[in-house]
């Protein structure tokens, strides 16, 4: 478990981050977003003792982390990849990480199996792709099979298996009891992994939520409809003749907005169109999140250029309470 309460970072006269209180609760996948520069590596370093806070307190387990005794088996973490001695090899990093933990040789060879490494864990560091580098970061964080992970990017660097593989792997830490805290900004990927989010913005919480929750709350109602081909065109001038918004779905057919799905069809009928499909649908994390955080992203680019952001917006986002 940890904790943190009115957690506060300050460089010079900026709050990066600001009266931050969340709890990530073993047993769950809990992804951390916010936009570049919203707080989110700077947290990370907080939790593990690797920043001082400039106010309010984070503590792993009810302790502050960089009192433990023997940290690689109360928090794995992986927070840059390439913070590797290039000259090791991959087995010698690992080894020298579990002899100053306390911990045998053979949990070396069972982590370099487990995360897919064994057959390079002679090449030395600096000759690793950047997804094996990645691998070898996790193995790291998984070298003392902590209670806790806290994973900055995680996939970064990985190929769609890889990918699959860490999102499998976080999932059945998670369902073995474990806390894990993990950042992204693939969204598609955190929709996938994680099932609990906390989302932040210029240092502040803005949700700290279910996954499903927040997609379905924040989500903007639509309806996916499928008509035959021959009258996709006719449907799409009749819906919006009645105000609908209409656009063509990823799956295929349109997306309807701005009518319920009864409404859809008694329009259809007055035509004697055909409908094959009518679906409510939800929007995805990307919409919901991209929707929630427009206010905080620090620089917004337009046009080449950096625009500071809308301060009406800002004030906005300032004013509202974060989703619980
Ligand atoms: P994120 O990980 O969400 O992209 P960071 O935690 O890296 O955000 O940064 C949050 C803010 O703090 C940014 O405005 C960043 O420029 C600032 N910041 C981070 N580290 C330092 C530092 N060592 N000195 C000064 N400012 C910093």
């Amino acid at each position: 478990m940890i904790e943190a309460r009115e957690l506060t970072k300050r460089y010079g006269g900026k709050a990066a981050v600001d009266r931050l209180s969340f709890t990530v609760r073993p047993g769950h996948v809990t992804g951390f977003l916010g936009p570049n520069g919203a707080g989110k590596s700077t947290t990370m370093r907080m939790i593990l003792g690797l920043d001082a806070p400039s106010g309010g307190a984070v503590t792993v387990n009810g302790r502050r982390y960089y009192r433990s005794a023997a940290p690689l088996r109360e928090v794995g973490s992986l927070l840059d990849a390439t913070s590797v001695h290039g000259g090791r090899t991959a087995r010698q990093h690992l080894l020298g990480l579990a002899r100053s933990n306390g911990i045998g040789g053979s949990r070396v060879d069972e982590v370099l199996e487990a995360v897919g490494l064994t057959r390079v864990a002679g090449k030395r560091a600096k000759g690793l792709s950047l997804g094996m580098g990645q691998r070898l970061g996790i193995a790291a964080a998984l070298l003392g099979d902590p209670g806790v992970l806290i994973l900055d990017e995680p996939v970064n660097g990985l190929d769609t298996e890889g990918i699959r593989w860490i999102r499998d792997l976080l999932k059945s830490l998670a369902a073995d009891g474990r806390t894990v805290f993990l950042s992204s900004h693939l969204m598609s990927e955190m929709e996938l992994t994680a099932d609990h989010l906390i989302v932040i913005g210029r240092g502040r919480l803005l949700a700290d939520t279910d996954m499903r929750d927040f997609i379905e709350t924040n989500s903007q109602g639509a309806t996916l409809l499928r008509t035959p081909g021959a009258e996709a065109q006719r449907m799409r001038a009749l819906l919006e003749t009645a105000g609908a918004s209409v656009r063509l779905d990823a799956r295929g057919g349109w997306r309807v907005g701005g009518l319920t799905p009864a409404e859809i069809g008694e329009l259809a009928r007055t035509q004697d169109l055909a409908i094959h499909e009518l679906t409510p649908v939800f929007s995805s994390l990307e919409e919901v999140y991209t929707d929630m955080t427009r206010a905080s992203v620090e620089y917004r680019g337009t046009a080449g250029t950096y625009e500071a952001e809308n301060a009406e917006d800002a004030e906005n986002a300032e004013n509202k309470e974060p989703v619980r």
